[in-house]
């Protein structure tokens, strides 16, 4: 199940590749795992998958424990200041980075550590008064500002779109971000690269490609609806 729902994740990956010229290569696909089972990460890595995404910390360190060490974990969800050190040295990405003090505290553990951390910057492209992230003027006053840090790189920019019925709704979202990271990716600030864009869910990640995402994060379109209990 697992391994055809990824199979058909990938030809629609390819499709919208090939219909704006792009190469596949240049898209990755990370596996949104949050609430699943073990098993079914297993799956998934069986079926090739070495991208997984999780949004609360535990949870991610629980499974980087028991999964390969060959798998890149994408911290995806919310990130309080005092778990950041559960993280550092297991997350290949932090792609939900909202403020200069998250950025601090990640900086001082990676120094900490001796290791270095890639983060990206989430914005709320949309304005969305539910969501976390920055608006457009406020991405690139934080990076100013997190660039100088030690241990830390931003690599790019991350947002969650609006869930809407027709996938068309956010394209100009995806857009804006692309020209948000154009913008910043011309200032040439130091430690700063704009080579990730993290953009697209199952609901909207063809549209996300054709507008320029690399890395796209899939839950329900491999693994299926989630359930949540009330714990
Ligand atoms: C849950 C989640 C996803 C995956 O959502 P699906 O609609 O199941 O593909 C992607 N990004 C973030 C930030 C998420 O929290």
């Amino acid at each position: 199940m697992i391994q055809e729902n990824i199979k058909a994740v990938q030809e629609n990956i390819a499709n919208a590749c090939a219909k704006v010229s792009r190469l596949g290569k240049d898209v990755n696909l990370i596996a949104v795992s949050k609430t699943k089972p073990l098993e079914l990460l297993q799956e998934a890595y069986a079926a090739g998958c070495r991208d997984f995404g999780e949004n609360k910390v535990q949870e991610l360190v629980d499974k980087y424990e028991a999964m390969p060490k060959d798998i890149r974990w994408h911290m995806i969800g919310h990130l309080q200041r005092n778990k950041v050190k559960y993280l550092v040295g297991k997350v290949w990405l932090i792609h939900s980075v909202d403020s200069y003090r998250l950025a601090e505290e990640i900086s001082k553990e990676a120094v900490k550590k001796g290791v270095s951390v890639n983060i990206l910057i989430e914005v709320n492209v949309a304005e969305e008064e539910s969501k976390f992230g920055l608006s457009c003027p406020e991405t690139i006053d934080l990076i100013k500002k997190i660039a100088v840090l030690p241990g830390i790189f931003v690599k790019g920019l991350m947002t969650v779109a609006p869930y809407v019925e027709n996938s068309e709704e956010n394209r100009q979202h995806f857009v804006n971000l692309r020209k948000l990271s154009v913008d910043i990716k011309k200032q040439n600030i130091d430690n700063v690269s704009m080579d990730i864009l993290s953009m697209g869910m199952t609901g909207d990640y063809m549209v996300a490609i054709e507008e320029g995402a690399t890395h796209v994060r899939v839950g329900t379109g491999i693994f299926g609806e989630r359930t949540y209990s009330i714990s």
